[in-house]
């Protein structure tokens, strides 16, 4: 009997676990949104989990755990499979681990506004639960509909919410985190804020999350404001001045307006123009309406967010993209942080070179306290050379570049290796058994160990 017969045989005995053997769901739960690239979808194709597995308590996890280090098999977990770089595609196959019933809210700490939540509970409902105590989550994914809180603090950088809180890593963002180590005997371990470090944005390869302390800010009622603008360069000007601005926002974008043309009409409207468009509360705007009209700029508001039959998140972050490529699939992106003071330097000497082959849309961040310009621009496909001419340029160009066209944590972050999240690998999984191939810094680890 080969060890995954004998696994698929144990997990028959353990309780509180739902299995998943049937060929179309295996497809279903084994990938994710990485055929925006049209690289990884080369790439990953054909990595299908042998079995599935849904763990309903801590115990019925440990039990997996331990079955698979005793027969070196690999498990890949999995929230709300919605990340973009293949992330929770299980390379060497193995066994999927969907948290989805790890769906609770579990304390909220009105002292300090923190919440802890169980890793497969999505966004939508923590954001539900929080509202109960006047709070709201900082940072969402564009996808905080269907993604869970693990999966973003695992996989995701930022989003929404990043012009005020910056990105998932920057201290502060996580406060702890409980996870289970794969060994002969697997635990639940808890980890304060200095502790959950390697963990963030490790991709699942140092730990299974079962659940997140996380910081909340007071929930305010946001409106969905747009200002039509003809001229790029005072688009840009007028986005650093709203973000500098004494004002709560939670979303600041510019979509040219060629990247207009393909989102949905509700958006578009007639206008043919740029748009920034901004997520600000009722206070702010009068503030907006000001510095329009030093520009002899209209803002346009589109209400309470609440209010609204379609949300501002459907067409900013990476659903900037998405948009895009429901129209064309021949659309893929980037994603990149623009130097400071030079970015429109930059998308005008790209501009010059790539055409209306590469459109520019750009986000306002905060760079550790620093407020800057992300970028992810959508391109028309036309093969690899020139993909890694386009980065290069961009890189010579000083932008840093988080590629989306890559598997592992070091490609789409900084590039470069974490050599704690590496510590943290060998300390929790000695074996390599966790989403194996996702951390390069695994593959040199001799260089840590
Ligand atoms: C249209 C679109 C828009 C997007 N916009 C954004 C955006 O604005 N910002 C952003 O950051 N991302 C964005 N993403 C990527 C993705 O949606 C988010 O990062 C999302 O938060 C991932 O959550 P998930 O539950 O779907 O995670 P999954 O895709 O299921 O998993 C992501 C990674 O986390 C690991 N993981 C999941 N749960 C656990 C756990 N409990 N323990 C350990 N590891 C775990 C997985 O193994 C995998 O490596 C976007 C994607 C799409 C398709």
């Amino acid at each position: 009997m080969s060890n995954i017969e004998k696994l698929k045989t144990y997990l028959k005995t353990i309780n509180n676990l739902e299995v998943i053997n049937n060929t179309s769901d295996l497809k279903r739960l084994s990938r994710d949104f990485y055929d925006y690239s049209p690289i990884l979808k080369e790439e990953l194709k054909g990595c299908i989990a042998d079995v599935v597995v849904r763990p309903k308590n801590i115990e019925s996890i440990c039990a997996v755990a331990r079955k698979c280090w005793d027969l070196s098999i690999p498990i890949t977990i999995r929230g709300g499979g919605t990340g973009n770089y293949g992330q929770c595609v299980p390379l060497l196959k193995g066994v999927v681990m969907h948290m989805n019933y790890f769906n609770k809210v579990e304390e909220f700490y009105p002292d300090t506004g923190f919440v802890k939540v169980q890793s497969g509970c999505l966004m939508s409902d923590v954001n539900k639960e929080l509202a109960k105590n006047g709070r709201e989550l900082r940072l969402l994914p564009s996808t905080w509909r269907t993604a869970t809180i693990g999966g973003f603090i695992s996989g995701g950088s930022g989003g929404i919410g990043s012009i005020r809180w910056g990105f998932l890593r920057d201290p502060g963002n996580l406060i702890g985190v409980e996870a289970i180590n794969i060994d002969s005997n697997p635990q639940l371990l808890k980890f304060n804020a200095e502790e959950s470090e390697p963990l963030n944005h490790a991709y699942g390869t140092n730990g299974i999350i079962t659940s997140l302390i996380l910081p909340t800010a007071v929930k305010r009622d946001w409106y969905s404001v747009v200002v039509n603008c003809d001229d790029l360069d005072k688009s840009v000007e007028i986005l650093k001045l709203f973000s500098a601005a004494a004002i709560n926002l939670k979303l600041g974008a510019i979509l040219e307006k060629d990247i207009v043309e393909y989102m949905p009409k509700w958006f578009k409207g007639k206008n043919k123009s740029h748009k920034v468009v901004l997520q600000v509360s009722l206070g702010g705007i009068q503030t907006i309406d000001l510095i329009c009209k030093k520009y002899d700029l209209e803002l346009q508001n589109l209400g309470r967010d609440i209010d609204l039959e379609y949300g501002i998140s459907d067409v900013v972050w990476n659903h900037t993209t998405l948009q895009m490529r429901a129209k064309d699939k021949n659309w893929t992106y980037l994603q990149m942080l623009l130097p400071l003071g030079d970015e429109l330097k930059l998308i005008k000497t790209m501009r010059k070179k790539y055409g209306r082959n590469l459109l520019w849309h750009l986000e306002a961040v905060s760079q550790q306290g620093v407020p800057r310009l992300a970028a992810l621009p959508v391109l028309k496909w036309s093969g690899e050379s020139e993909l890694t001419q386009i980065i290069d340029d961009c890189k010579l160009l000083g932008a840093i570049i988080f590629n989306p066209h890559t598997i592992t944590v070091e490609g789409g972050g900084l590039g470069v290796i974490d050599a704690d999240q590496v510590k943290a690998k060998i300390k929790y999984d000695p074996k390599g058994l966790l989403n194996p191939g996702k951390l390069e810094g695994w593959e040199k680890r001799n260089i840590y160990n």
